[in-house]
């Protein structure tokens, strides 16, 4: 018994690494149409400064519907792509993608994209990024740029000089999901960061948790000696969200302000919030 026992769990892994394999094959061959086939869509998740919850961004996040598979998550398709080269053509995809949006908003909006080390890496990404911006008529103080920290430990040097010529244009630099990987404070010293976003597995917990509000508390003083602005991300309550203000954090991000949405819904949000400014500088008028 205890054998066949045996050889079922065997039978069961072994099933269940071949299902993943497939599934991974799959990926790899729909990912190469997508971009021909326009598969590609980005969504765009807003920033809000705190305390006041004004939206200052968004962040474009990548959104992949394929036929067979559905929604595929990012979270599992870029690590795919990024093995087989192909993030290199997405990534300029997504880049083109957010100045195009850019250039339709207002100019004091800013647009946030994620960027893989691979893409990094490869030929001229200033080149492309500083033609992306130019080909739009798009300020490159209204991009930025995350990256993880786990690029920044590979080829440190290249990257290095990658982000000089970023910074040299006038886009910034964002440290996304800080605190998680390889934090290593040599980077925020070395790497002349613009924004720090600080990971969601210190935000998202309960309020109570002295250990992440204590976490919170000293990366924002950290940052703010450093010139460094910082991000929440993932807030998804009220009572998270007056923490990171009481923690002196000056951005927010999360399902709580606002979901990833489409650029329809985005511009919509846009344009609430410039007419609730405007009726606010009236009501400010009236009541001189
Ligand atoms: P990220 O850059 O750290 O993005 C944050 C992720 O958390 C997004 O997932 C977002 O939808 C989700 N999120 C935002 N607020 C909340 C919240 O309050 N609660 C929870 N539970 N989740 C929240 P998404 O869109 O699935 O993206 C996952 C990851 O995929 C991103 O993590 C990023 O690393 C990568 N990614 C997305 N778009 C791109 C892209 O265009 N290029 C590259 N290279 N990577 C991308
Ligand atoms: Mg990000
Ligand atoms: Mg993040
Ligand atoms: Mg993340």
């Amino acid at each position: 018994r205890a054998k066949e026992f045996g050889r079922d769990r065997i039978e069961g892994y072994e099933s269940g690494m071949i299902e993943r394999a497939a599934r991974r094959r799959q990926i790899e061959v729909e990912l190469a149409e997508a971009l021909a086939q326009d598969a590609f869509e980005l969504h765009f998740q807003p920033f809000y400064a705190l305390p006041a919850r004004r939206l200052i961004g968004f962040e474009a996040l990548l959104r992949w519907r394929n036929p067979a598979l559905g929604m595929v998550s990012p979270a599992e398709f870029v690590p795919i792509s990024e093995a087989n080269g192909l993030i290199v053509d997405i990534g300029a995809w997504v880049l083109e993608e957010a100045c195009r949006q850019l250039a339709r908003w207002p100019v004091h909006l800013h647009v946030a994209v994620n960027a893989s080390a691979v893409q990094l890496r490869s030929a001229d990404f200033v080149g492309q990024v500083a033609d992306a911006l130019r080909r739009h008529g798009v300020e490159a103080r209204r991009l930025e740029v995350e990256l993880t920290e786990t690029a920044m430990v590979e080829d440190g040097r290249l990257l290095s000089e990658v982000l000089k010529g970023l910074r040299r244009l006038g886009v910034r630099i964002a440290m996304d999901d800080f605190g998680t990987g390889y934090s290593s404070l040599a980077h925020l010293r070395d790497f002349e960061l613009d924004r720090i976003k600080i990971d969601r597995s210190f935000i998202d917990t309960d309020v109570a948790d002295l250990g992440s509000r204590a976490v919170i508390r000293a990366v924002t003083s950290l940052a703010q000696d450093l010139n460094i602005l910082t991000i929440g991300e993932g807030v998804e309550t009220e009572e998270q969200f007056q923490r990171l203000v009481e923690c002196g954090c000056d951005v927010g991000q999360g399902y709580l302000l606002g979901r990833p949405m489409d650029a329809a819904a985005a511009s919509r949000l846009i344009s609430l919030q410039m007419f609730d400014d405007d009726l606010g500088a009236e009501q400010r008028e009236a009541s001189r």
